[in-house]
């Protein structure tokens, strides 16, 4: 090499070294579908300009999308059902090439479980809540609800609308009031259903039914939530799974990080004078490490991570999360436990529902495959472990069992506004998308939260006066 070329070397080295200085780093604190959403909506806004490491504590991307194989299927533990009208949601699947799952082995039918008897079955096939049998046994309450619920969809599907015009918010509170919807997560669906009109009967067995089923929680929870999951019920749209689980949808988002630091739990965010410190346990070792931006997607509240003390100022009070014990049980049907005619054991209802008075042992029940030999694989959830003695009753015959215990949803009660997280835990560039499911928990929240992160990061990132002049590397407080 020439001499004279040396220092334009030099020059050019530097270029890159301020270059490479330039592109912010953020960290991701959590694998599911909200920090999965952030990492893919960051880079869709940024591209190559953001470099983004996700720390996930677990050995796999998921959290609450969690899929496994039990008795030669997939079975979602976590979040399963997608409604047709989730743009997000229904939106990765498509990206990501996930099939919708087959038409399945089961019927359509909801039965209302009281612990000794189905108190009614009802068909969902086409507009159930309409139909005679609903209207015969509930009067109009079915048809109180439809516009309620239909008004709802309308007003949460502008958040589309606002986030494709880069909109952000500082609060779920103020999403939720720039949606018109803030409203209904301070009144209970007990309360706002009786204002409705709605009858006893109807709230007691199909509002209680569904909410359990739902969020394993009474109709006491918040009426935003309530209207949305029953939005799915064949009222505005339908709802599907996918053939190979939801947990594929968290584990393509945050193929666009460039790096996932799998087995690495956070312990502890600090501020630094250019950003922030990200504390970790890493599979190896502890280490610390360098950003300038962070965004915090998992639930605080079981997450273990110290905040700078305004930040946990911020992160919201009160929260708890709602134990949720799934089973699924590969075996066959014990017709006699439901009163049922043995003979016609596959006409047993695909979904029980069960209202808070129930006796039964589980809140819901839901038939996933029916075999061939009758055999079934039965997904339950209940509010405590159900025990063998339990399972022995529902089945004459226990070929498999498959337990899972989650934090699953908070506890979904009205809670007033100034309890509330907030989606900016700093005035820089610290932030949280789990406040949000303070008001409904679903993967489309979640998908929600997630772009919001990403667009109020986007924010945060080009208000910064400058990126520091140090190179990555010496940045680095650690390993990488
Ligand atoms: C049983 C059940 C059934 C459900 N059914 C449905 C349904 O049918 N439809 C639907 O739409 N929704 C459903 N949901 C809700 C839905 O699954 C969740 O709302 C959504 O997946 C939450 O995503 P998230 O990314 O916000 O949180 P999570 O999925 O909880 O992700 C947080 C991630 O952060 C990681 N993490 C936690 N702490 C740390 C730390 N300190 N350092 C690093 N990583 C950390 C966790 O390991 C986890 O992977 C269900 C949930 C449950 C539990």
């Amino acid at each position: 090499m020439e001499r004279a070329t040396w220092p334009r070397m030099a020059v050019l080295l530097w270029m890159l070294h301020v270059t490479q200085a330039a592109i912010p780093r953020v960290a991701v604190i959590g694998a599911g579908i909200s920090g999965g959403s952030a990492v893919h909506f960051l880079r869709n806004l940024l591209g190559d300009e953001v470099e983004i490491v996700v720390y996930e504590a677990s050995d796999q991307p998921g959290g609450r999308t969690l899929t496994r194989t039990f008795a030669n299927m997939t079975i979602d533990v976590g979040g399963t059902a997608i409604y047709s009208k989730n743009k997000y949601v229904s939106g990765f699947a498509k990206l990501f090439n996930l099939p919708p799952e087959d038409e399945n082995s089961t019927n359509d039918v909801i039965g209302i479980w009281d612990g000794s008897k189905i108190r009614i079955e009802l068909d969902t096939d086409s507009s159930w809540l309409a139909g005679a049998k609903a209207l015969l046994r509930y009067g109009l309450s079915p048809l109180r609800i439809i516009p309620a619920v239909r008004e709802t969809v309308k007003k949460f599907d502008r958040i589309y609308e606002l986030q494709d015009q880069n909109r952000s918010f500082s609060s779920p509170t103020e999403l939720l009031m720039a949606l018109g919807l803030f409203n209904l997560t301070q009144v209970s669906a007990y309360d706002y259903f009786s204002q409705l009109g709605v009858g006893d009967l109807f709230t007691k067995e199909l509002i209680d039914g569904a909410s359990r089923c739902n969020y394993n929680q009474a109709g006491n929870v918040n009426s935003f939530t309530d209207l949305i999951s029953l939005a799915g019920a064949g009222v505005a749209g339908h709802v599907f799974g996918l053939a190979n689980g939801t947990q594929d949808i968290s584990k393509g988002l945050v193929k666009v990080a460039n790096r996932l630091r799998l087995n690495d739990r956070v312990t502890e965010i600090y501020d630094a004078e250019s950003g922030y410190v990200v504390v970790s346990n890493g599979p190896a070792e502890p280490r610390k490490d360098h950003f300038d931006g962070v965004i915090v997607a998992t639930p605080l509240e079981m997450a273990g991570i110290k905040l700078p003390a305004e930040a946990q100022q911020r992160a919201g009070h009160g929260r708890e999360y709602q134990s949720t014990y799934v089973t699924f049980v590969h075996g066959q049907l014990n017709a006699s436990y439901f009163s049922h005619d043995p003979m016609k054991i596959r006409k047993l209802p695909a979904a029980l529902f069960t209202p808070e008075d129930s006796s039964s042992p589980f809140v819901s029940f839901s038939i996933h495959k029916v075999f061939a030999d009758d055999s079934v694989v039965v997904k339950l959830f209940s509010r405590m472990e159900l025990q063998d003695f339990d399972v022995k009753q529902i089945f004459v015959k226990v070929f498999e069992i498959f337990r899972w215990t989650w934090k699953a949803y908070p506890k979904l009660q009205p809670m007033s506004p100034e309890n509330w997280a907030s989606f900016r835990l700093d005035k820089r560039a610290l932030l949280y998308t789990s406040g949000l499911e303070t008001s409904a928990s679903a993967m489309e929240v979640a998908a929600i939260a997630g772009r919001n992160g990403a667009l109020l990061m986007k924010k945060a990132l080009a208000s910064r006066d400058e990126f520091h002049q140090v190179p990555l590397q010496s940045e680095i407080i650690g390993t990488i």
